[in-house]
Protein backbone atom coordinates (compact mmCIF):
# COMPACT_ATOMS: atom_id res chain seq x y z
CA UNK A 1 0.00 0.00 0.00
CA UNK A 2 1.28 3.27 -0.82
CA UNK A 3 1.76 6.36 1.63
CA UNK A 4 -1.13 8.80 1.07
CA UNK A 5 0.72 12.09 1.59
CA UNK A 6 1.49 14.84 -1.27
CA UNK A 7 4.38 14.49 -3.99
CA UNK A 8 5.76 17.75 -4.55
CA UNK A 9 9.03 17.53 -6.60
CA UNK A 10 12.56 18.71 -5.36
CA UNK A 11 12.92 21.74 -7.42
CA UNK A 12 15.31 24.56 -7.38
CA UNK A 13 12.60 27.13 -8.07
CA UNK A 14 11.10 25.95 -4.74
CA UNK A 15 13.86 27.13 -3.28
CA UNK A 16 13.86 31.09 -4.18
CA UNK A 17 10.25 30.82 -3.56
CA UNK A 18 10.65 29.89 -0.21
CA UNK A 19 12.84 32.60 0.27
CA UNK A 20 11.16 35.21 -1.00
CA UNK A 21 7.92 34.23 0.52
CA UNK A 22 9.27 34.13 4.36
CA UNK A 23 12.80 35.59 4.15
CA UNK A 24 12.32 38.31 1.47
CA UNK A 25 13.61 41.32 3.12
CA UNK A 26 16.43 39.43 4.06
CA UNK A 27 19.59 40.95 2.42
CA UNK A 28 22.41 39.93 -0.20
CA UNK A 29 24.96 41.67 0.07
CA UNK A 30 27.34 41.49 -3.23
CA UNK A 31 30.84 43.10 -4.00
CA UNK A 32 30.43 44.18 -7.63
CA UNK A 33 33.15 43.51 -9.75
CA UNK A 34 33.76 47.19 -11.48
CA UNK A 35 33.68 47.67 -7.22
CA UNK A 36 31.04 49.28 -4.94
CA UNK A 37 28.70 46.98 -2.96
CA UNK A 38 25.47 46.47 -4.59
CA UNK A 39 22.15 45.43 -1.43
CA UNK A 40 19.43 43.37 -2.57
CA UNK A 41 17.51 40.87 -1.23
CA UNK A 42 15.80 37.32 -1.49
CA UNK A 43 12.73 38.99 -2.84
CA UNK A 44 14.12 40.82 -5.86
CA UNK A 45 16.40 38.25 -6.22
CA UNK A 46 13.92 35.84 -6.31
CA UNK A 47 11.94 38.97 -8.72
CA UNK A 48 15.11 39.07 -11.04
CA UNK A 49 15.52 35.21 -11.53
CA UNK A 50 11.87 34.56 -12.56
CA UNK A 51 12.43 37.45 -15.23
CA UNK A 52 15.53 35.77 -16.58
CA UNK A 53 13.79 32.90 -16.76
CA UNK A 54 11.13 34.01 -19.05
CA UNK A 55 13.89 36.09 -20.91
CA UNK A 56 15.84 33.26 -21.38
CA UNK A 57 12.66 31.20 -22.86
CA UNK A 58 11.52 34.17 -25.22
CA UNK A 59 14.49 33.71 -27.02
CA UNK A 60 14.21 30.22 -27.67
CA UNK A 61 16.41 28.43 -24.89
CA UNK A 62 14.62 25.04 -24.37
CA UNK A 63 14.33 22.75 -21.01
CA UNK A 64 17.62 21.23 -21.11
CA UNK A 65 19.92 23.34 -23.12
CA UNK A 66 22.83 24.72 -21.09
CA UNK A 67 23.96 27.93 -19.89
CA UNK A 68 27.60 28.67 -19.10
CA UNK A 69 28.26 31.65 -16.38
CA UNK A 70 32.19 32.66 -15.65
CA UNK A 71 31.37 34.71 -13.14
CA UNK A 72 32.55 35.74 -9.45
CA UNK A 73 30.92 34.99 -6.49
CA UNK A 74 27.84 38.08 -6.85
CA UNK A 75 23.94 38.43 -6.88
CA UNK A 76 24.12 38.10 -11.03
CA UNK A 77 25.77 35.18 -10.04
CA UNK A 78 22.92 33.80 -7.69
CA UNK A 79 20.03 34.96 -9.62
CA UNK A 80 21.72 33.10 -12.99
CA UNK A 81 21.52 29.73 -10.20
CA UNK A 82 17.85 30.35 -9.67
CA UNK A 83 16.78 31.51 -12.82
CA UNK A 84 18.77 29.01 -15.15
CA UNK A 85 18.01 25.90 -13.41
CA UNK A 86 14.48 27.55 -12.14
CA UNK A 87 13.27 27.83 -15.68
CA UNK A 88 14.55 23.74 -16.23
CA UNK A 89 17.82 24.85 -17.94
CA UNK A 90 21.17 23.98 -16.49
CA UNK A 91 23.61 26.24 -15.50
CA UNK A 92 26.74 25.36 -16.09
CA UNK A 93 29.40 27.18 -14.05
CA UNK A 94 32.58 27.46 -15.09
CA UNK A 95 36.46 27.54 -13.91
CA UNK A 96 38.08 30.99 -15.10
CA UNK A 97 41.49 29.57 -14.59
CA UNK A 98 41.28 26.83 -17.25
CA UNK A 99 43.12 26.65 -20.03
CA UNK A 100 41.80 28.48 -22.53
CA UNK A 101 41.69 24.65 -24.58
CA UNK A 102 40.07 23.53 -21.46
CA UNK A 103 38.01 26.43 -21.11
CA UNK A 104 36.98 25.61 -25.25
CA UNK A 105 36.54 21.98 -24.35
CA UNK A 106 33.89 22.35 -21.64
CA UNK A 107 31.90 25.03 -23.29
CA UNK A 108 31.86 22.78 -26.31
CA UNK A 109 31.69 19.50 -24.42
CA UNK A 110 28.61 21.35 -22.62
CA UNK A 111 26.83 22.68 -26.09
CA UNK A 112 26.41 26.12 -23.64
CA UNK A 113 24.10 28.33 -25.98
CA UNK A 114 24.45 31.11 -23.79
CA UNK A 115 27.42 32.41 -21.63
CA UNK A 116 27.37 34.84 -19.16
CA UNK A 117 30.44 36.56 -17.77
CA UNK A 118 31.74 39.09 -16.41
CA UNK A 119 33.63 42.13 -17.53
CA UNK A 120 37.07 40.76 -16.31
CA UNK A 121 36.43 37.60 -18.90
CA UNK A 122 35.72 39.63 -21.70
CA UNK A 123 39.05 38.94 -23.23
CA UNK A 124 38.57 35.16 -23.26
CA UNK A 125 35.28 35.37 -25.13
CA UNK A 126 36.75 37.42 -27.59
CA UNK A 127 39.86 35.16 -28.10
CA UNK A 128 37.86 32.05 -28.25
CA UNK A 129 34.69 33.09 -30.08
CA UNK A 130 35.67 31.25 -33.31
CA UNK A 131 35.97 28.22 -31.65
CA UNK A 132 32.64 28.55 -29.62
CA UNK A 133 30.21 27.45 -32.76
CA UNK A 134 26.94 26.47 -30.40
CA UNK A 135 27.09 29.45 -28.29
CA UNK A 136 23.79 31.66 -29.49
CA UNK A 137 24.77 35.17 -27.52
CA UNK A 138 27.33 36.35 -24.77
CA UNK A 139 26.05 38.15 -21.85
CA UNK A 140 27.66 40.75 -19.67
CA UNK A 141 27.14 40.47 -16.28
CA UNK A 142 25.71 43.86 -15.67
CA UNK A 143 24.43 47.27 -17.66
CA UNK A 144 24.99 48.45 -20.98
CA UNK A 145 29.16 49.19 -21.61
CA UNK A 146 29.83 50.62 -24.97
CA UNK A 147 33.57 49.85 -24.95
CA UNK A 148 32.69 46.15 -24.05
CA UNK A 149 30.12 46.27 -27.05
CA UNK A 150 32.47 47.31 -29.91
CA UNK A 151 35.06 44.59 -28.64
CA UNK A 152 32.26 42.03 -29.20
CA UNK A 153 29.86 42.35 -31.64
CA UNK A 154 26.30 41.08 -30.75
CA UNK A 155 27.24 41.49 -27.23
CA UNK A 156 23.74 41.67 -24.84
CA UNK A 157 24.03 43.09 -21.29
CA UNK A 158 22.48 41.62 -18.29
CA UNK A 159 20.48 44.41 -16.93
CA UNK A 160 18.59 44.54 -20.46
CA UNK A 161 18.08 40.83 -20.68
CA UNK A 162 16.34 41.10 -17.40
CA UNK A 163 14.04 44.13 -18.84
CA UNK A 164 12.83 41.77 -21.68
CA UNK A 165 11.43 39.12 -19.00
CA UNK A 166 7.54 38.69 -18.16
CA UNK A 167 6.28 40.28 -14.68
CA UNK A 168 4.42 37.14 -14.60
CA UNK A 169 6.55 34.03 -15.59
CA UNK A 170 5.62 31.02 -13.61
CA UNK A 171 8.56 28.66 -12.79
CA UNK A 172 7.67 25.01 -14.94
CA UNK A 173 6.65 22.01 -12.86
CA UNK A 174 9.98 19.61 -13.87
CA UNK A 175 10.39 16.43 -12.55
CA UNK A 176 13.24 16.42 -9.60
CA UNK A 177 15.48 13.96 -11.44
CA UNK A 178 15.62 16.17 -14.14
CA UNK A 179 19.36 18.35 -14.66
CA UNK A 180 19.90 21.20 -12.85
CA UNK A 181 23.66 22.23 -13.04
CA UNK A 182 26.92 21.49 -14.11
CA UNK A 183 30.55 21.36 -12.70
CA UNK A 184 33.33 19.90 -14.95
CA UNK A 185 36.33 18.69 -12.23
CA UNK A 186 39.63 20.11 -12.55
CA UNK A 187 41.32 18.36 -15.17
CA UNK A 188 44.76 18.03 -13.46
CA UNK A 189 45.00 14.66 -16.23
CA UNK A 190 43.56 15.23 -19.54
CA UNK A 191 40.56 16.76 -20.17
CA UNK A 192 37.68 18.01 -17.18
CA UNK A 193 34.74 15.67 -16.64
CA UNK A 194 31.32 17.22 -15.98
CA UNK A 195 29.43 16.20 -13.18
CA UNK A 196 26.08 16.88 -13.78
CA UNK A 197 23.13 17.84 -10.66
CA UNK A 198 19.32 17.32 -9.98
CA UNK A 199 17.34 18.96 -8.58
CA UNK A 200 16.96 16.40 -6.05
CA UNK A 201 20.19 15.72 -5.16
CA UNK A 202 20.28 19.82 -4.93
CA UNK A 203 17.69 20.05 -2.72
CA UNK A 204 18.76 16.32 -0.56
CA UNK A 205 22.30 18.07 -0.24
CA UNK A 206 20.82 21.75 0.47
CA UNK A 207 19.08 20.28 3.58
CA UNK A 208 22.39 18.01 4.92
CA UNK A 209 24.08 21.32 4.52
CA UNK A 210 22.05 23.10 6.91
CA UNK A 211 21.88 20.40 9.47
CA UNK A 212 23.44 21.22 12.88
CA UNK A 213 25.78 18.61 12.50
CA UNK A 214 26.88 19.79 9.39
CA UNK A 215 26.89 23.63 8.64
CA UNK A 216 24.33 24.50 11.39
CA UNK A 217 22.88 27.44 9.19
CA UNK A 218 19.68 29.28 9.61
CA UNK A 219 17.72 32.58 9.37
CA UNK A 220 20.43 34.13 11.94
CA UNK A 221 23.12 33.74 9.84
CA UNK A 222 25.07 35.81 7.77
CA UNK A 223 26.86 33.62 5.32
CA UNK A 224 29.76 34.17 3.51
CA UNK A 225 30.81 31.76 0.70
CA UNK A 226 34.42 32.24 -0.16
CA UNK A 227 34.80 29.35 -1.94
CA UNK A 228 33.52 30.26 -5.67
CA UNK A 229 30.24 29.78 -7.05
CA UNK A 230 31.90 28.43 -9.83
CA UNK A 231 33.73 25.28 -8.22
CA UNK A 232 30.60 22.78 -7.31
CA UNK A 233 28.26 25.65 -6.44
CA UNK A 234 30.02 26.85 -3.86
CA UNK A 235 29.77 24.16 -1.74
CA UNK A 236 26.14 24.24 -2.26
CA UNK A 237 26.02 27.48 -0.20
CA UNK A 238 23.65 29.54 -1.88
CA UNK A 239 21.04 26.54 -2.36
CA UNK A 240 21.31 26.11 1.35
CA UNK A 241 20.93 29.71 2.63
CA UNK A 242 18.16 30.35 0.20
CA UNK A 243 16.60 27.15 2.06
CA UNK A 244 16.92 28.51 6.01
CA UNK A 245 16.51 31.97 4.65
CA UNK A 246 20.36 33.39 5.74
CA UNK A 247 21.84 36.90 4.66
CA UNK A 248 24.13 36.02 2.10
CA UNK A 249 27.52 37.75 1.61
CA UNK A 250 29.29 37.67 -1.79
CA UNK A 251 32.44 39.05 -2.03
CA UNK A 252 32.83 39.35 -5.84
CA UNK A 253 36.25 39.26 -7.28
CA UNK A 254 38.53 40.87 -4.13
CA UNK A 255 39.48 37.41 -2.28
CA UNK A 256 43.09 38.93 -0.63
CA UNK A 257 42.75 38.82 3.29
CA UNK A 258 41.79 42.59 4.20
CA UNK A 259 38.85 43.07 1.66
CA UNK A 260 37.25 39.64 3.49
CA UNK A 261 38.22 41.09 6.72
CA UNK A 262 35.94 44.11 5.86
CA UNK A 263 33.31 42.31 4.88
CA UNK A 264 33.18 40.23 8.14
CA UNK A 265 33.45 43.00 10.06
CA UNK A 266 30.93 45.51 8.06
CA UNK A 267 28.17 42.97 7.29
CA UNK A 268 28.82 41.05 10.65
CA UNK A 269 29.34 37.94 9.05
CA UNK A 270 28.63 34.75 11.18
CA UNK A 271 29.79 31.86 8.99
CA UNK A 272 32.73 31.50 6.07
CA UNK A 273 33.27 29.01 4.10
CA UNK A 274 36.88 28.58 2.38
CA UNK A 275 39.97 27.11 1.47
CA UNK A 276 43.12 27.02 3.57
CA UNK A 277 45.40 28.75 1.51
CA UNK A 278 42.09 31.81 1.90
CA UNK A 279 41.87 31.58 5.03
CA UNK A 280 45.77 32.04 5.62
CA UNK A 281 45.78 35.27 3.63
CA UNK A 282 42.69 36.50 6.16
CA UNK A 283 44.34 35.26 9.17
CA UNK A 284 47.62 37.60 8.58
CA UNK A 285 45.12 40.64 7.24
CA UNK A 286 43.42 39.87 11.00
CA UNK A 287 46.50 40.31 12.98
CA UNK A 288 47.81 43.17 11.28
CA UNK A 289 44.66 45.21 12.04
CA UNK A 290 43.74 44.19 15.31
CA UNK A 291 40.69 43.75 14.30
CA UNK A 292 38.44 41.04 16.44
CA UNK A 293 36.37 39.40 14.11
CA UNK A 294 33.47 39.63 16.80
CA UNK A 295 30.86 38.06 14.68
CA UNK A 296 32.36 35.25 13.22
CA UNK A 297 31.32 32.55 14.64
CA UNK A 298 32.28 29.10 12.43
CA UNK A 299 34.83 28.84 9.19
CA UNK A 300 34.06 25.94 6.96
CA UNK A 301 37.46 24.74 5.59
CA UNK A 302 37.64 22.31 3.09
CA UNK A 303 39.56 21.77 -0.31
CA UNK A 304 42.50 20.45 0.88
CA UNK A 305 43.52 19.45 4.82
CA UNK A 306 43.04 21.90 7.80
CA UNK A 307 46.63 22.22 9.64
CA UNK A 308 45.95 22.19 13.08
CA UNK A 309 48.09 25.66 13.25
CA UNK A 310 45.20 27.08 11.48
CA UNK A 311 42.25 25.80 13.59
CA UNK A 312 43.94 26.94 16.49
CA UNK A 313 44.83 31.01 15.35
CA UNK A 314 41.03 30.95 14.43
CA UNK A 315 40.36 29.25 17.85
CA UNK A 316 42.14 32.61 19.45
CA UNK A 317 39.67 34.94 18.15
CA UNK A 318 36.93 32.46 19.51
CA UNK A 319 36.09 31.09 15.89
CA UNK A 320 35.16 27.34 15.60
CA UNK A 321 37.32 25.77 12.72
CA UNK A 322 34.59 23.08 10.79
CA UNK A 323 36.79 20.92 8.75
CA UNK A 324 34.95 19.39 5.82
CA UNK A 325 35.49 17.16 2.94
CA UNK A 326 34.04 16.38 -0.42
CA UNK A 327 34.29 17.11 -3.99
CA UNK A 328 33.02 17.99 -7.01
CA UNK A 329 31.46 14.19 -7.77
CA UNK A 330 29.78 14.39 -4.44
CA UNK A 331 27.76 18.01 -4.65
CA UNK A 332 30.46 18.40 -2.58
CA UNK A 333 29.65 16.96 1.12
CA UNK A 334 30.85 14.39 2.10
CA UNK A 335 32.00 14.78 5.49
CA UNK A 336 31.68 17.82 8.50
CA UNK A 337 33.98 17.57 11.81
CA UNK A 338 31.47 18.26 14.68
CA UNK A 339 31.83 16.91 17.92
CA UNK A 340 29.59 13.98 19.29
CA UNK A 341 27.77 14.12 23.03
CA UNK A 342 30.79 11.80 24.54
CA UNK A 343 33.19 14.28 23.62
CA UNK A 344 31.66 16.91 25.88
CA UNK A 345 34.13 15.81 28.99
CA UNK A 346 36.99 15.86 27.25
CA UNK A 347 39.46 18.32 27.50
CA UNK A 348 40.09 21.01 24.94
CA UNK A 349 43.24 19.64 23.91
CA UNK A 350 41.85 16.56 23.47
CA UNK A 351 38.59 17.45 21.68
CA UNK A 352 40.99 19.57 19.42
CA UNK A 353 42.43 16.01 18.20
CA UNK A 354 38.82 14.98 17.65
CA UNK A 355 38.56 18.12 15.15
CA UNK A 356 41.57 17.83 13.23
CA UNK A 357 39.98 15.00 10.93
CA UNK A 358 38.20 15.48 8.11
CA UNK A 359 34.55 14.50 10.06
CA UNK A 360 31.57 12.02 9.64
CA UNK A 361 29.43 11.92 6.83
CA UNK A 362 25.54 13.23 7.09
CA UNK A 363 22.46 11.58 6.55
CA UNK A 364 22.54 10.51 3.02
CA UNK A 365 25.95 10.39 2.42
CA UNK A 366 27.54 6.53 3.10
CA UNK A 367 32.18 6.00 3.21
CA UNK A 368 33.77 3.16 3.47
CA UNK A 369 37.49 1.77 3.20
CA UNK A 370 38.67 -1.04 0.90
CA UNK A 371 41.92 -2.79 -0.10
CA UNK A 372 43.37 -2.63 -3.13
CA UNK A 373 41.08 -5.84 -4.23
CA UNK A 374 37.98 -4.29 -3.45
CA UNK A 375 37.65 -5.88 0.31
CA UNK A 376 36.14 -3.99 2.84
CA UNK A 377 38.95 -2.70 5.31
CA UNK A 378 37.93 -2.13 9.15
CA UNK A 379 36.70 1.44 10.71
CA UNK A 380 39.81 0.93 13.60
CA UNK A 381 41.11 4.64 13.00
CA UNK A 382 44.42 2.84 11.98
CA UNK A 383 44.01 0.69 8.75
CA UNK A 384 44.21 2.97 5.89
CA UNK A 385 42.69 2.13 2.30
CA UNK A 386 40.89 3.59 -1.04
CA UNK A 387 38.01 5.72 0.21
CA UNK A 388 34.42 4.89 -1.54
CA UNK A 389 31.05 6.54 -0.65
CA UNK A 390 27.55 6.60 -2.38
CA UNK A 391 24.84 8.59 -1.45
CA UNK A 392 21.59 10.69 -2.60
CA UNK A 393 24.08 13.72 -3.72
CA UNK A 394 27.21 11.29 -5.66
CA UNK A 395 27.22 11.17 -9.09
CA UNK A 396 26.20 8.25 -10.90
CA UNK A 397 27.39 8.96 -14.07
CA UNK A 398 30.38 11.17 -15.80
CA UNK A 399 28.74 13.67 -18.30
CA UNK A 400 28.77 12.54 -22.15
CA UNK A 401 31.49 10.04 -21.11
CA UNK A 402 31.14 6.14 -21.15
CA UNK A 403 34.12 6.42 -18.12
CA UNK A 404 32.80 3.30 -15.37
CA UNK A 405 32.16 5.92 -12.42
CA UNK A 406 30.98 3.18 -10.45
CA UNK A 407 32.34 -0.62 -8.85
CA UNK A 408 29.62 -2.18 -6.70
CA UNK A 409 27.15 0.77 -6.67
CA UNK A 410 29.79 3.02 -4.78
CA UNK A 411 32.15 5.77 -6.11
CA UNK A 412 35.83 5.38 -5.62
CA UNK A 413 37.48 9.27 -4.40
CA UNK A 414 40.66 8.61 -5.51
CA UNK A 415 41.62 9.54 -1.72
CA UNK A 416 43.24 7.17 0.81
CA UNK A 417 41.90 7.80 4.40
CA UNK A 418 41.44 6.13 7.74
CA UNK A 419 37.87 5.66 9.56
CA UNK A 420 37.29 5.10 13.33
CA UNK A 421 34.66 3.42 15.22
CA UNK A 422 32.88 6.49 15.67
CA UNK A 423 32.47 7.27 11.60
CA UNK A 424 35.47 10.18 11.89
CA UNK A 425 37.31 9.86 8.23
CA UNK A 426 40.99 11.20 8.10
CA UNK A 427 42.65 11.78 4.25
CA UNK A 428 45.60 10.06 4.27
CA UNK A 429 46.36 11.21 0.83
CA UNK A 430 45.25 11.34 -2.88
CA UNK A 431 46.05 8.08 -4.04
CA UNK A 432 48.41 9.08 -6.53
CA UNK A 433 50.13 11.23 -4.23
CA UNK A 434 50.67 8.86 -1.51
CA UNK A 435 54.85 7.83 -0.48
CA UNK A 436 55.56 3.94 -0.42
CA UNK A 437 58.82 4.07 1.46
CA UNK A 438 60.24 0.44 1.92
CA UNK A 439 56.88 -1.00 1.46
CA UNK A 440 55.47 1.59 4.33
CA UNK A 441 52.72 4.16 3.70
CA UNK A 442 53.79 7.98 4.50
CA UNK A 443 50.86 10.93 4.45
CA UNK A 444 52.03 13.86 2.47
CA UNK A 445 49.15 15.67 3.95
CA UNK A 446 50.75 15.03 8.22
CA UNK A 447 53.98 16.22 6.94
CA UNK A 448 52.38 19.46 5.00
CA UNK A 449 50.32 20.35 7.76
CA UNK A 450 53.68 20.06 10.34
CA UNK A 451 55.53 22.44 7.65
CA UNK A 452 53.00 24.88 7.31
CA UNK A 453 53.43 25.55 10.85
CA UNK A 454 56.43 26.31 11.25
CA UNK A 455 56.80 30.55 11.06
CA UNK A 456 59.67 30.39 8.70
CA UNK A 457 57.40 29.05 6.01
CA UNK A 458 54.40 30.53 3.88
CA UNK A 459 54.13 27.41 2.04
CA UNK A 460 54.66 23.69 1.87
CA UNK A 461 53.98 20.23 -0.39
CA UNK A 462 55.93 17.03 0.03
CA UNK A 463 56.18 14.88 -2.99
CA UNK A 464 57.58 11.54 -3.24
CA UNK A 465 60.78 11.78 -4.36
CA UNK A 466 62.76 8.53 -6.53
CA UNK A 467 65.09 6.76 -3.64
CA UNK A 468 67.60 3.91 -5.24
CA UNK A 469 66.97 1.84 -1.50
CA UNK A 470 63.56 2.89 -0.62
CA UNK A 471 62.03 3.35 -3.87
CA UNK A 472 60.55 6.37 -2.55
CA UNK A 473 60.99 9.02 -0.03
CA UNK A 474 59.46 11.98 1.07
CA UNK A 475 60.90 15.30 -0.06
CA UNK A 476 60.00 18.88 1.36
CA UNK A 477 58.96 21.55 -1.29
CA UNK A 478 58.87 24.87 0.62
CA UNK A 479 58.41 28.95 0.24
CA UNK A 480 59.92 30.49 2.70
CA UNK A 481 57.91 33.71 4.54
CA UNK A 482 58.64 37.08 3.68
CA UNK A 483 61.81 37.89 5.67
CA UNK A 484 61.96 34.66 6.81
CA UNK A 485 65.62 32.75 6.17
CA UNK A 486 64.80 28.98 7.86
CA UNK A 487 67.73 26.59 6.82
CA UNK A 488 67.03 22.92 5.94
CA UNK A 489 68.26 21.33 9.02
CA UNK A 490 66.05 23.63 11.04
CA UNK A 491 62.99 22.42 9.11
CA UNK A 492 64.02 18.99 9.58
CA UNK A 493 64.51 19.51 13.53
CA UNK A 494 61.19 20.82 13.53
CA UNK A 495 59.59 17.12 12.60
CA UNK A 496 61.40 15.75 15.58
CA UNK A 497 59.15 14.17 18.31
CA UNK A 498 56.19 15.07 15.78
CA UNK A 499 56.11 11.84 13.82
CA UNK A 500 58.32 8.34 13.47
CA UNK A 501 61.69 9.42 12.32
CA UNK A 502 61.93 8.03 9.11
CA UNK A 503 59.08 9.44 8.10
CA UNK A 504 61.19 12.78 8.32
CA UNK A 505 61.53 14.05 4.74
CA UNK A 506 64.82 13.33 3.59
CA UNK A 507 65.73 16.68 2.10
CA UNK A 508 64.25 20.55 1.40
CA UNK A 509 63.83 22.05 -1.98
CA UNK A 510 63.22 25.68 -1.82
CA UNK A 511 61.07 27.34 -3.93
CA UNK A 512 59.50 31.16 -5.04
CA UNK A 513 56.00 29.78 -5.15
CA UNK A 514 54.20 26.39 -5.34
CA UNK A 515 52.33 25.54 -8.81
CA UNK A 516 48.77 25.58 -8.20
CA UNK A 517 45.86 24.10 -10.43
CA UNK A 518 42.74 25.69 -11.83
CA UNK A 519 40.99 25.27 -8.07
CA UNK A 520 43.73 26.58 -6.06
CA UNK A 521 45.31 23.26 -5.55
CA UNK A 522 49.40 22.85 -5.25
CA UNK A 523 49.67 20.70 -8.24
CA UNK A 524 51.51 17.63 -7.29
CA UNK A 525 52.52 16.21 -10.62
CA UNK A 526 54.62 19.69 -11.78
CA UNK A 527 56.00 19.43 -8.47
CA UNK A 528 57.17 15.66 -9.03
CA UNK A 529 58.29 16.09 -12.81
CA UNK A 530 60.50 19.15 -11.79
CA UNK A 531 61.95 17.46 -8.19
CA UNK A 532 61.23 13.60 -8.38
CA UNK A 533 64.95 12.89 -9.26
CA UNK A 534 66.44 15.30 -6.70
CA UNK A 535 67.37 12.13 -4.26
CA UNK A 536 69.01 10.05 -6.78
P1 LIG B 1 37.52 18.92 -6.05
O1 LIG B 1 36.65 17.94 -6.74
O2 LIG B 1 38.32 19.76 -6.98
O3 LIG B 1 36.74 19.74 -5.07
O4 LIG B 1 38.62 18.13 -5.21
C1 LIG B 1 38.26 17.16 -4.29
C2 LIG B 1 39.47 16.64 -3.58
O5 LIG B 1 40.03 17.64 -2.73
C3 LIG B 1 39.18 15.49 -2.64
O6 LIG B 1 39.08 14.27 -3.30
C4 LIG B 1 40.36 15.56 -1.69
O7 LIG B 1 41.50 14.93 -2.21
C5 LIG B 1 40.62 17.03 -1.59
N1 LIG B 1 40.00 17.55 -0.36
C6 LIG B 1 38.83 18.17 -0.23
N2 LIG B 1 38.60 18.51 1.05
C7 LIG B 1 39.65 18.08 1.76
C8 LIG B 1 40.02 18.12 3.14
N3 LIG B 1 39.27 18.69 4.07
N4 LIG B 1 41.21 17.55 3.49
C9 LIG B 1 42.00 16.96 2.57
N5 LIG B 1 41.71 16.91 1.27
C10 LIG B 1 40.56 17.46 0.85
Amino acid sequence: MLGQMMKMPLLISSLIDHAEKYHGATEIVSVETTGGITRTNWSTVAERSRKLASALSKRGIKQGDCCGTIAWNNHRHLEIYFGVSGGGVICHTINPRLSPEQLAYVINHADDQILFLEKTFLPFAIKLKDHLAGVKAVVLMGSRDEEAAEQLPGLLFYEELIDEGEDDYQWPQLDEDSASSLCFTSGTTGNPKGVLYSHRSTLLHSFSAALPDSMNLSARDSVLPVVPMFHVNAWGSPYAAAMVGAKLVMPGPGLDGSSLLTLIDQECVTIALGVPTIWQGLLTAIKASGSKIESLQRSVVGGAACPESMMEAFREYGVDTMHAWGMTEMSPLGTVNNLLEKHSKLSDQEKNKVRLSQGRPPFGCELRIVDESGNLLPNDGKTQGDLQCRGHWILNDYFKTDIQALTDGWFSTGDVATINEDGYMDIRDRTKDIIKSGGEWISTVELENIAVAHPGLAGAAVIAAKHQKWDERPLLIAVKAEDADPSVEELLAFYEGKIPKWQVPDDVVFVESLPLGATGKVLKSKLREAHADHLL
